[in-house]
């Protein structure tokens, strides 16, 4: 078992009663929200003990990448976040767009500023970039411990406490806990341990992703061009020689990441957007995922606190799950913490029927639209335009639960 910081498992005297520890706080998953709920709690309640568990290694780097709106740039930048190095800076996304065809339906602007004159841009970054940079804000916690190589294996909920067992290189762990946090990512066992009776829709069929050497004229962007029965989203952020291609082909086809091609269809879309191809390019990666959206009618039961995608998976493609995940934990201190401090969760409550319902009309709108388009009858106003809003500036209201989001002037 490695630890990010012992201090808090030694305080309370280590293995006790019994062989288990004791913290007021389990976080399964180690994610970037589990790192954001858990660094805003232990700032919060200097006296609570906040314990994450991360199955894999601390020096396991996640390569995938995130969009990352101005909204959750200010919530991470306020829970600690330091500059990016050289190598993973950030690229900016000036613009979303989106086509029918040829013909273009929806231009957005993306940027927004602060009442301070700080201006935000969307940009696409590393998810462990992220991660690295958030995590000497939680390192400086003398109350939260982050232990990588640590899964749980185990819950059992009995007397208002979870008894948990969790299994890494240093052997079996019994660990007790009042508040148990499911961030296990969007195929959760913790949500099927305490019956959440979530329901999935998957996207019908693959996306197929290809990333190309080639670099296109133009501030960089993120342009959707949608056919009849398919669609292509082009990512291209200005980092490094690598736009990439998502062709999402909603055919009743399984991903298979061993057959994926550069489909004409597509070709033609990255031309369409100011992307042009050669005839013999050279994919520099290519993959085939499977999206979906999961959704739960609460959040919170039995001491058990959904978060993330555990709580509300996005299609991958809408570059939503992140930022909604980061949110919700930067959020959820003030009303986490009124629940350990309290015993009530009212404040949780509160925050979900304000924030589930707009989560799940996002789902929502995903979920049709890609139906639409398996249906070949795609919507005339398409995707951007219901959804830019969310992309760009984030629910209204948001700055309620987090406070710093008053700084994020809406209609810049
Ligand atoms: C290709 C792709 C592109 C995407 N692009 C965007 C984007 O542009 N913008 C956006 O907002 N979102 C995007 N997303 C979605 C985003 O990545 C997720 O919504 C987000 O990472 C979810 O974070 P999470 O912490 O909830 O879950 P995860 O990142 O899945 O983390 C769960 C963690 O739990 C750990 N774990 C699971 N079980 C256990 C256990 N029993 N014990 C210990 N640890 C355990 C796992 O190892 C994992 O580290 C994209 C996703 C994909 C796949």
């Amino acid at each position: 078992m490695t630890t990010a910081n012992t201090t808090a498992a030694a305080r309370r005297g280590g293995a006790g009663q019994a062989g288990a520890v004791h913290a007021d706080v389990v976080i399964v998953g180690g994610g970037v929200p589990s790192l954001v709920l858990a660094a805003g709690l232990a700032r919060a309640a200097p006296d609570l003990d906040v314990m994450v568990l991360e199955r894999a290694p601390r020096t396991a780097r996640n390569r995938q990448g995130v969009l990352v709106h101005p909204a959750t740039q200010v919530v991470l930048r306020r829970a600690g976040m330091t500059a990016f190095p050289d190598d993973d800076a950030p690229g900016p996304v000036e613009y979303l767009e989106e086509f029918r065809h040829r013909r273009r339906i929806g231009r957005f602007g993306t940027r927004r500023h602060t009442t301070g004159g700080e201006v935000h841009t969307p940009y696409n970054v590393g998810l462990a970039a992220v991660a690295d940079a958030l995590f000497p804000a939680v390192a400086a916690t003398p109350n939260t411990t982050v232990h990588y190589g640590v899964e749980l294996s185990e819950a059992v909920h009995r007397d208002e406490e979870w008894d948990l067992l969790t299994t890494g290189p240093a052997g079996p762990q019994r660990v007790r806990t009042r508040l148990l946090v499911a961030a296990d990512g969007r195929d959760s066992p913790l949500r099927e341990v305490a019956d959440f009776g979530a329901t999935r829709r998957s996207f019908p069929g693959r996306v197929d992703v290809v990333a190309v050497p080639v670099r296109r004229q133009g501030p960089p962007a993120i342009s959707m061009v949608v056919g009849d029965r398919d669609a292509t989203t082009i990512v291209d952020n200005g980092v490094g020689p690598h736009p990439l291609l998502f062709d999402m082909q909603p055919d009743g086809t399984a991903p298979d990441p061993t057959a994926v091609r550069l489909r004409p269809q597509a070709r033609h879309r990255a031309e369409t957007v100011g992307l042009g191809l050669p005839d013999d390019v050279e994919p520099l990666l290519t993959t085939s995922l499977r999206s979906s959206t999961v959704r739960c009618g609460t959040w919170f039961r039995d001491d058990l606190l959904l978060l993330g995608d555990a709580a509300h998976a996005m299609h991958n493609l809408g570059g939503q799950g992140f930022n909604l995940a980061v949110q919700n934990a930067a959020a959820l201190v003030g009303p986490v913490h009124a629940l350990l401090r309290t015993g009530s969760p009212a404040e949780i409550q509160d925050f979900q029927r304000y924030r589930l319902p707009y989560i799940t009309a996002l789902q929502e709108r995903q979920d049709e639209f890609f139906g639409a388009l398996a249906a070949g009858e795609p919507p005339a106003d398409g995707w951007l335009d219901p959804l830019h809003e969310s992309l760009t500036a984030g629910q209204p209201g948001l700055d309620r639960y987090v406070e710093p989001l008053r700084e994020l002037i809406r209609d810049a």
